[in-house]
């Protein structure tokens, strides 16, 4: 039986809007392209940190950014001058200083909160995480926040899913964690028995498959839950 549902913080329920601000930048120096190419190379540029550089995106954003960019620009594939894109994104539009909610959050975690459900938070976020929920207003929704920073270790490691589990008094197959990285939050959160599903929003993007449950919006989350009460 589920009784808590926790959730990683970045791209999960919270998200920055680079891509929109590097559609702006790009206009300016002469490249009218489209914002879903742009959201697609970025989206892919995040995948592919995370599969072949795991960890490196908690880092101070300056030790990759450029790095990053580049990347970025490959799988956009137009040729433009990365090094000026990057400097101009870097100071006019300071990455991870703004983060939004995707348009699902709100209505999911509401009606989670009232069907009685605790709910929480497991992230690998720097001392700024406490901020990012208050602005964006989830905090009061939140019975348990669990932030890498805060108690010294960070997913993929086991030990940060435990403290949440401890902390809420739950047992691992009452809890559902719902996160973006399939290495960081599924396979990690399901080595220790907790029920895991992975929110993929844009499934078409991806370049590999993932062998685990999946929805694309939090508004699956209700009956993800409803199926597995009834396989219990
Ligand atoms: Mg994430």
């Amino acid at each position: 039986m589920i009784k808590g549902i926790f959730f990683d913080l970045g791209l999960t329920l919270v998200y920055t809007p680079i891509a929109e601000d590097t559609v702006k930048i790009l206009r300016e120096m002469g490249h009218d392209i489209e914002l879903e190419p742009v959201k697609k190379a970025y989206y892919l540029a995040d995948q592919y940190f995370f599969t072949y550089y795991p960890g490196i995106m908690n880092r101070q954003i300056d030790s990759f950014f450029p790095w990053y960019m580049d990347v970025f620009a490959r799988f956009l594939g137009v040729d433009i001058h990365v090094p000026a894109l990057t400097v101009e994104v870097m100071h006019r539009f300071p990455p991870r200083s703004r983060w939004v909610l995707y348009e699902d959050v709100m209505e999911t975690v509401t009606a989670l909160k009232s069907q009685g459900y605790i709910l929480g938070i497991i992230s690998n976020w720097d001392n700024t995480a406490r901020s990012v929920l208050d602005t964006v207003g989830l905090t009061d929704y939140m019975d348990h926040i669990i932030i890498s920073a805060e108690v010294g270790c960070q997913k993929p490691l086991m030990s940060i899913f435990e403290i949440a589990l401890y902390r809420s008094g739950l047992k691992a197959e009452q809890m559902l964690f719902v996160g973006d990285n399939y290495t960081d939050d599924i396979v990690a959160a399901s080595k220790i028995g907790i029920h895991a599903v992975l929110i993929n929003r844009y499934p078409e993007w991806n370049r590999e498959k993932f062998n685990c449950p999946q929805i694309r919006s939090l508004k699956e989350l209700s009956g993800h839950v409803a199926k597995l009460i009834q396989i219990a």
